[in-house]
């Protein structure tokens, strides 16, 4: 992936890959989600920022069903997501990457990346084996290839879960807090991955209070507060500008 690749252009016209209306989730009597309203056209860089608990993850696990919403509507690539639906056509659009890398931890780098298209797509064995060591490759680490998750470093672990996100050739992809559990020096090998996943025009919605990552490849940036978006703008109109209270304090905190 060269990082100077040029993003191709959004086209504002295009049916959007998600649109999420007046989403509410409760847990119990906690009302996590209050009504999100959001709308992510093709190739659109959407960053999620807010406080702890503002819902930020609740919102993008109901984009892949891994939370069902109460109340709402959520489509993703034109599929309305709504119960009895079946999840294996939804987790074939939608890849995510977490903040623990979540691999699969007695198989090798290169098993956790070909197990996906063996299982749901019935890619054959040796196909899923050179797909996925190109995808290695392009996330930089086709030498680990047959080394176990525990065998490598952090951020060498949350590019395996890249890799194998994107294993499934998704229309979408979710990260939620992706370098946060990473030592400093390997955060900006994981960025750096994503970013040019971002400029090959890659629909993705990023948790991430990774300011540098917002202002260079974010089209969007969403701020949630207590269960709501309460500014959806650019990067820079945000940083520089921030209309909402609490937006304001929480950038005084982060920058
Ligand atoms: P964020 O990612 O913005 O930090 P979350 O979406 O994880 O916030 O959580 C929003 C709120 O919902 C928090 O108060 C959290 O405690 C609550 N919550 C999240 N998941 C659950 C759950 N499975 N059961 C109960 N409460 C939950
Ligand atoms: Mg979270």
């Amino acid at each position: 992936m060269t990082a100077s690749l040029q993003k191709p252009a959004l086209q504002p016209n295009a049916e959007p890959i998600i649109k999420a209306v007046d989403v509410h989730k409760n847990f119990g009597s906690f009302h996590a989600l209050r009504g999100v309203n959001m709308t992510v056209q093709p190739g659109e860089v959407v960053v999620i920022i807010g406080p702890s608990g503002s819902g930020k993850s609740t919102f993008i696990r109901t984009i892949n069903r891994l939370e069902e919403h109460d109340k709402g509507t959520i489509i993703v690539d034109g599929i309305e997501l709504k119960e009895g639906q079946n999840l294996d056509a939804i987790r074939r659009e939608v890849g995510m990457v977490f903040q623990s890398f979540n691999l699969f931890p007695h198989l090798t780098v290169l098993q956790n990346v070909a197990l996906a298209p063996m299982r749901v797509r019935k890619t054959p064995k040796a196909h899923a084996e050179k797909q996925a060591m190109e995808l290695l490759t392009r996330v930089g680490i086709e030498e680990q290839a047959l080394k176990f998750p525990a065998q490598l470093s952090g951020g060498q672990q949350q590019r395996v879960a890249i890799a194998r996100a994107l294993a499934m050739e998704p229309k979408v992809m979710l990260f939620d807090e992706p370098t946060s559990a990473l030592d400093p020096e390997m955060i900006k090998e994981v960025l750096d991955v994503m970013k040019g996943l971002a400029r090959s025009g890659m629909t993705m919605l990023c948790v991430t209070h990774e300011m540098g990552f917002a202002r260079e490849v974010a089209d969007r940036l969403v701020f949630f507060d207590e269960g709501n978006i309460v500014e959806d703008t650019t990067p820079e109109e945000f940083y520089n500008n921030p209309k909402h209270e609490r937006a304001k304090a929480f950038l005084s905190k982060v920058l």
